[in-house]
């Protein structure tokens, strides 16, 4: 099997090199084990977080061992009676071709469900991340208005169409004219700005907002929070999901007091991890799957073709190069 292991650990942007790939030799199937074919892999922002050495929610990864995350993989032989061969799972498994499981922690995937991708994307850990913290901590009511950044992102663009579902006033923000463009035709958000051209981006705000923020989800945190915390109406809510904009960071992140808004606003902040409403999975996931049913929600990809891709699908993301959910197609099913 081909793998990709962590070559060494970043500082600030990774490159090419923070990647090593190499052939590994698999043993034989043990009883209870199954041999996996990777067919998508999953390319996260949160990954950054692991190629640092630095304690957090999740572990490190480990020097010259391989990557590992969301993939969706077939299983090609088995010794295991819970996944027979031609089964599909969803696992947080290597990013390699091929690897071998004894079955823990692999959920069977419905191939008749939705496209297998999905699971690593609308039906899986970014959907459920987007409508875990959009309606258990955004709370957004009819006619209030709902901010999102990284908004033409996985989690960003869902986070916008639940809001438009929940009758509210959506504007994001992102970081191309393609994507500004396919928010406000395609998704239908009321509002998109450019946080690349806009020039000041609070003013830009201010304009697409003319009564304030109820909700922010921020995907990104620095400036472009900073520009919405001051446009916060009384008791808004801000959903921390992620503060990309600083993943690369190479000193801690310093910026205005936001303190002094909140206690004036009287406004709610909070950080969460989408593991944390894991009871709530049930609810988000079956909500999430009506919707795209009833065709309510859309969703994109950007799937880069083979294994190879995967180093440059991950630095992608730190550049703005997805529309949606960012996937590697290693093999077809
Ligand atoms: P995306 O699909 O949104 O991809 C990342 C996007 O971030 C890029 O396309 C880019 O878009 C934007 N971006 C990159 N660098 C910057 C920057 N310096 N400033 C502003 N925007 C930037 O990824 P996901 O949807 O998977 O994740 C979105 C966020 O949610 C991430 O921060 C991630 O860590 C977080 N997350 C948190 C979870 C949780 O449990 N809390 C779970 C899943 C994701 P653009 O062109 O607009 O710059």
């Amino acid at each position: 099997a081909r793998t990709i292991l962590l070559n060494n650990r970043p500082q600030g942007m990774p490159t090419d090199d923070t990647f090593k790939f190499t052939e590994i030799d698999l043993p034989a199937l043990q009883e209870g084990q199954v041999l996996l074919k990777a067919l998508y892999i999953s390319v996260d922002p949160y990954m950054r977080g692991r190629m640092s050495e630095a304690k957090s929610y999740v572990a490190p990864y480990k020097l010259n061992e391989p990557i590992t995350g969301g993939v969706v993989a077939e299983v090609v032989e088995s010794r295991n009676g819970r996944l027979p061969q031609g089964a599909v799972v969803l696992g947080n498994l290597p990013w390699q071709t091929y690897s071998l499981s004894d079955g823990t922690g692999l959920t069977p995937v419905d191939p008749n469900l939705a496209p297998l991708s999905y699971h690593l994307g609308i039906l899986g850990m970014p959907g459920l991340t987007a409508y875990c913290g959009l309606l258990f901590i955004g709370d957004p009511k009819p006619g209030e208005t709902v901010v999102v950044s990284g908004a033409a992102g996985a989690v960003g663009t869902v986070v916008g169409q639940i809001a438009k579902i929940k009758g509210c006033r959506v504007v994001g923000i992102a970081g191309s004219d393609e994507k500004i463009s396919y928010l406000k035709q395609d998704l239908g958000f009321d509002e998109a700005i450019n946080y690349k051209t806009a020039g000041n981006i609070q003013q830009a705000l201010a304009a697409a907002c003319p009564k304030g923020v109820d909700v922010y989800f921020d995907n990104v945190g620095g400036e472009i929070s900073d520009a919405v915390y001051s446009l916060l109406n009384n008791f808004a809510r801000i959903a921390i999901c992620g503060q990309i904009s600083f993943y690369n960071a190479t000193s801690p992140p310093t910026g205005p007091r936001v303190e002094p808004i909140l206690l004036k606003t009287k406004s709610l902040m909070k950080g969460f991890i989408v593991g944390d409403y894991v009871d709530r999975f049930g609810e988000a996931a079956s909500g999430l799957a009506s919707w795209l049913k009833e065709g309510k929600l859309q969703y994109e990809e950007n799937v880069l073709e083979g294994f190879d891709q995967l180093p440059h699908a991950f630095l992608g993301l730190f550049k703005g190069e997805n529309i949606g959910k960012q996937l590697v197609k290693v093999a077809d099913y």
